[in-house]
């Protein structure tokens, strides 16, 4: 019988993240969200694992720098200060520069084996430009808007299951319908069970501001492209979620053993994988 730490109990919450990492590969799941906790015969030290959580991917660095950035500009936005697009700019570019001048030490791609050529950074950086630029470009739509919160991780619960959630911007209109915003800063095609991520935003806005579904309005914005895609969710749809969440957060939660998370190698996943170096079935050959 495993023994975990304690903490992990307090912590121990569904999201949308940790139902992609669950559908993706169970036995990463195992590795990021249980194995940190193992108190008794771990079968990977927790403090390997704990380090091998500083790795990050670099698709996800680029949603994550883009994302800083923008968090930065709203909140000056909130604070009634003049939000700056080449102060943006300059600032994305910098930190682009880091992780250029350290090679890209810190992706988990680069820890697997990969070479990072200097186009990637190239890359990242433009691409990052041209959602800086689109966003400033639509904020003008934003500005009507109050700013009730935005970048914040928020819990709530279902039963007694708790859902951690991170809304990037939560607005007011003018004719009180509140809209819940997330910024996408990938393919305008990327939208991997989106409805299940935008359905959890309004529970947990349903519970938070006490208001029905139909008060609530949901959106993603393609930074890359600048399209916007509006979702609205009627009141049994947001019920389905509501009953789904807690059912899948039991069959993640039925055991802790490893031997109960299979794992699902592809060469793609397990290259972008924290754990490759640790996991026996990785498909990343290392040299
Ligand atoms: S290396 Fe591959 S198989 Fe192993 S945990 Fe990671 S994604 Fe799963």
């Amino acid at each position: 019988m495993v023994e975990l730490d304690n903490f992990f109990f307090q912590i121990n919450s569904w999201s949308f993240t940790k139902h992609r990492v669950w559908n993706r590969c169970q036995r990463q799941y195992y590795f990021e969200y249980i194995a940190p906790y193992v108190k008794s015969t771990p079968v990977v030290n927790p403090e390997k694992i704990r380090w091998l959580k500083n790795f990050t991917s670099k698709f996800v660095v680029q949603g994550q720098l883009i994302h800083d950035i923008i968090d930065k500009q709203i909140q000056l936005h909130c604070e009634n200060k003049p939000m700056d697009l080449v102060e943006a700019m300059n600032a994305f570019s910098k930190k682009v520069s880091l992780y250029k001048n350290i090679g890209g030490e810190t992706f988990t791609e680069y820890h697997n084996g990969e070479k990072i050529p200097g186009s990637f950074y190239a890359a990242l950086d433009e691409n990052g430009k041209t959602c800086l630029q689109t966003f400033f470009g639509k904020w003008q739509d934003y500005r009507s808007r109050a700013c009730l919160r935005h970048e914040e991780f928020d819990h709530f619960s279902i039963g007694d299951v708790g859902v951690t959630v991170k809304v990037d911007f939560v607005g007011r209109m003018p004719d009180d319908t509140l809209v819940l915003t997330d910024w996408k800063t990938g393919r305008d095609d990327d939208e991997y069970e989106t409805e299940l991520q935008m359905a959890a935003y309004v529970l947990w806005a349903k519970q938070y501001y006490k208001l029905s579904a139909d008060e609530i309005s949901t959106e993603l914005v393609f930074l890359k492209t600048g399209a916007t895609k509006p979702y609205r969710f009627f009141e049994e749809q947001v019920c389905e979620v509501q009953e789904m969440i807690p059912r899948e957060f039991v069959t993640m939660n039925a055991s802790y053993e490893y031997g109960d998370f299979p794992a699902t190698p592809s060469q793609r996943e397990c290259l972008s994988c924290k754990f490759a170096e640790v996991c026996p079935e990785t498909a990343v050959v290392r040299k």
